[in-house]
């Protein structure tokens, strides 16, 4: 939950003490008991909200993905709830005859669960449909093909051979679908509703004024440990960033260590120190 929602909760909790008092004149045994109920009401809620647990073949499916494996036991727990949450909730339909498989679900949730993990479950809640081609697809809008996109209009789309491909090598810093969930990020922090502005003002002031100097440096041609795609614009600078930031943490780390800095700041995790606290 937001901070928002905690101080609305308090709010309304402030409120409903309020006419307990008045209604039960005070009777201190009426009120206990209905503070009792309203706490097994709302777990008994929560309970109905869990998800199902990951199956022993969906949990197989995660086994391979490199950010679960250095996760701690504590952590895998809390992962696993979040993967299991977003497949149940996000609706994923596949294109051109493709057939959305269990593995595609936990693969790509786990990739949103993985930007996000730094903070209080971002459930992403502004993108509710996951589009799912079999290879590149050719857009009308642009005339190109694309890996993926994302649209402010709640929808990501990936191309599974490009997601796959980021997959199998995990640490030449490309990887898609990192890629198009930084971009969810920034717009799902930028978009108003229960999940905004989860990014710090005073983080995002840090990242940005680093970013500047070497997104000008690439603009400029000059060589980068950042991909020269990141110069296309200040929302491909960042995704590019993310992705080798996950992938090739002590490399960027090594080259650039203010920007990985701001970077861990930002998102609220290091890749870096995951990797060597749990390999
Ligand atoms: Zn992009």
């Amino acid at each position: 939950m937001s901070t928002n929602q905690y101080s609305a909760i308090g709010f309304l909790g402030g409120i409903a003490l309020l006419f307990l008092i008045v209604l039960s004149g005070g009777n201190i045994a009426i009120m206990i008991g209905v503070a009792l109920l309203v706490v097994i009401l709302y777990f008994s809620f929560r309970a109905l909200k869990k998800p199902p647990a990951l199956t022993i073949q969906q949990k197989a499916i995660l086994v391979d993905f490199d950010f679960y494996k250095t996760l701690t036991i504590a952590e895998r727990k809390e992962f696993e709830y979040r993967v299991s949450y977003l497949t149940q909730n996000k609706e994923f339909m596949g294109r051109k005859d493709l057939v959305v498989t269990d593995r595609m679900k936990i693969l790509i949730a786990a990739t949103i669960a993985q930007i996000g993990f730094g903070f209080e479950f971002i459930t992403f809640e502004d993108f509710d449909k996951i589009i799912i081609f079999p290879k590149a697809y050719y857009s009308k809008y642009t005339g190109h093909y694309h890996k993926g996109e994302v649209n402010a209009s709640g929808v990501i789309v990936l191309s599974w051979a490009d997601f796959l491909e980021g997959f199998k090598i995990s640490d030449d810093g490309y990887n898609v679908g990192l890629h198009e969930i930084a971009h969810a990020l920034r717009l799902e922090d930028a978009i108003p509703g229960d999940e905004y502005h989860f990014l710090k003002e005073t983080d995002l002031t840090v990242w940005n004024h680093v970013a500047e100097t070497e997104y000008d440096n690439i603009r400029a041609g000059k060589p980068s440990f950042i991909r020269s795609y990141a110069g296309t614009n200040r929302q491909e600078f960042f995704a590019v960033c993310i992705e080798q930031f996950f992938e090739q943490p002590q490399g960027f780390y090594d080259a650039l260590p203010e920007l990985y800095k701001a970077m861990a700041r930002l998102i609220k995790q290091d890749p870096l120190k995951r990797k060597r606290n749990y390999f």
